[in-house]
């Protein structure tokens, strides 16, 4: 991502180099905003002309958050055509994928957690196992259509230093290795985005994700989650058991949550208090526990492996 004259008359002529354009991707809460901010202040310390466009999705995670963020000595719009990116940032797999055809085709770097978040509408079936309307390209799959990639579990790493929250920043360390800007400017950066109780985490955050970014670059076989598929695997089929718990001094018989479980697993019994018919059907969704207006079910769910997708 040096700033060259993209063609042989721009530089006989002295023009003036072309901006740099990264996107940064992701879902609510992921702190997509963080991220473009700080590349946005990067820009400014190396005296650059700086624009910054954004679309936040919801609040809450599961609402799709865009940013385009282009720093140059002259910069005119804010927003990055598709196949001028040239970089990518995805805090979330899918919305990687979504975007990677944004990507100068042979030259952008594409940097994406594979960590997945799996919005609720992609469950096309309540029971346990139903195959999700969700992206199905592997890490390896997705590197091949790159220039250069990094297809890493951020959230691992992030996790491993006590804060998940922080895979955002991991990233930013990944992208710093593909960016002039000396590593005591970006530290600097963060130290003034980010707040006092979590600052410690976030510097450590970069140089993590900036280490591990140095070990890819130097080995392409690092640059792949090698945990990717045994997560997704065990996410289509996952180890889960489901309980419920019902109150019969609280189960006024009202029927409600028998004739409203999609899958028909309730029933009273003879005292007029419902139970659990068929535990096999159960497939947790709660929705007996949401619309029970004496509060008397709630819905037990045991995970029996730790790991998420
Ligand atoms: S959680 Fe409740 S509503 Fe959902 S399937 Fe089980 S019994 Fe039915
Ligand atoms: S909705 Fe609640 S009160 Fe009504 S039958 Fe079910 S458990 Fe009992």
């Amino acid at each position: 991502m040096s700033a060259e004259p993209q063609t042989a008359m721009e530089a006989a002529a002295g023009a003036v180099s072309p901006a740099r354009n990264v996107m940064v991707v992701g879902v609510g809460g992921q702190g997509v905003l963080m991220i473009s901010k700080a590349l946005a202040l990067i820009g400014q310390t190396q005296g650059l002309q700086v624009k910054q466009s954004e679309v936040h999705g919801m609040a809450k995670r599961g609402g799709v958050v865009f940013s385009h963020v282009r720093f140059g000595e002259e910069v005119w719009s804010p927003t990055i055509a598709k196949g001028e990116a040239d970089a990518l940032i995805a805090l979330e797999w899918a919305e990687g994928l979504r975007w990677i055809e944004h990507l100068r085709p042979e030259t952008g770097v594409f940097i994406a957690d594979t960590r997945r978040i799996v919005p609720p509408f992609a469950c096309r079936s309540r029971r346990h196992g139903a195959p999700m309307a969700y992206a199905r390209e592997t890490p390896a799959e997705a590197l091949e259509k790159v220039g250069e990639g990094y297809a890493l579990d951020a959230t691992a790493i992030a996790t491993g230093l006590g804060e998940p929250r922080a895979a955002n920043t991991v990233l930013l360390g990944v992208l710093s290795i593909s960016m002039d800007a000396p590593v005591a400017d970006w530290l600097a950066v963060l130290d003034a985005l980010t707040p006092q109780k979590s600052r410690a985490i976030n510097l450590e955050a970069f140089k993590a994700g900036r280490a591990w970014a140095e070990a890819a670059r130097d080995d392409p076989s690092l640059r792949f989650d090698a945990g990717f598929a045994e997560r997704v695997a065990y996410a289509d089929a996952p180890d889960v058991s489901v309980a419920l718990d019902i109150n019969a001094a609280w189960c006024k018989g009202c029927d409600i949550c028998v004739k409203l479980c999609p899958e028909r697993c309730l029933a009273l019994d003879a005292q007029q208090v419902a139970y659990l018919k068929e535990p096999q059907a159960c497939t947790g969704c709660r929705v007996c526990e949401w619309l029970c207006p004496d509060f008397a079910i709630a819905v037990r769910t045991t995970v029996h492996d730790a790991r998420t997708a």
